[in-house]
């Protein structure tokens, strides 16, 4: 019969070996992942490549005089399912020459559905493959029309 100290030497052998064994395996797994080819990127240095199909962040465009294409006809808002358009309203001016004063996309309400887009007579607005709409609070989520509009062909050379 095995004394009590031998017994008691034996379990903590065993403890020591299957406690080698745990570490070597968990090494095993790092090593194996370090070795895997990198799967994230360096956002936001490195942007992403984005599909064509994408739809991002919406975006107003301007007409060959630089002025908003869109004529505050209120179909976009009205259409939106989400009620991710509010706050249109448009200038003094009557029909086509009446041009948008204001207007505010709430991306955190979008659902990126292109209704507004495919509804707009004018072609005035299209979603666009700018995906970081994100911000710390529910505000910094909601574009109002100068976030929205397009550079003018001024700001956008150099
Ligand atoms: S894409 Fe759809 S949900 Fe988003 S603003 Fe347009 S109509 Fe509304
Ligand atoms: S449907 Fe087009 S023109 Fe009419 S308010 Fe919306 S963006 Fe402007």
């Amino acid at each position: 019969m095995r004394s009590p100290g031998a017994a008691r030497e034996n379990r903590h052998l065993t403890n020591v070996l299957l406690g080698a064994w745990s570490l070597l395996k968990g090494l095993g797994v790092t090593l194996q992942n370090a070795l895997r080819p990198r799967v994230t990127r360096n956002y936001p240095a490195v942007r992403t490549h984005i599909f064509p199909r994408f739809r991002g962040r919406l975006v107003h465009k301007r007409d060959e005089d630089g002025r908003p294409k869109c004529t505050a006809c209120l179909r976009c808002e009205k259409i939106c399912p989400t009620t991710a358009i509010r706050d249109l309203t448009g200038d003094e001016k009557k029909g086509r020459e009446r041009r948008v004063r204001t207007y505010l996309w709430a991306a955190d309400r979008c659902l990126y559905c292109n209704l507004c887009v495919e509804d707009c007579p004018f072609d005035a607005i299209r979603l666009s493959q700018e995906y970081c709409t994100v911000g710390e609070t529910r505000e910094q989520t909601h574009f109002h029309l100068e976030d929205l509009l397009e550079p003018t062909k001024k700001e956008e050379s150099p």
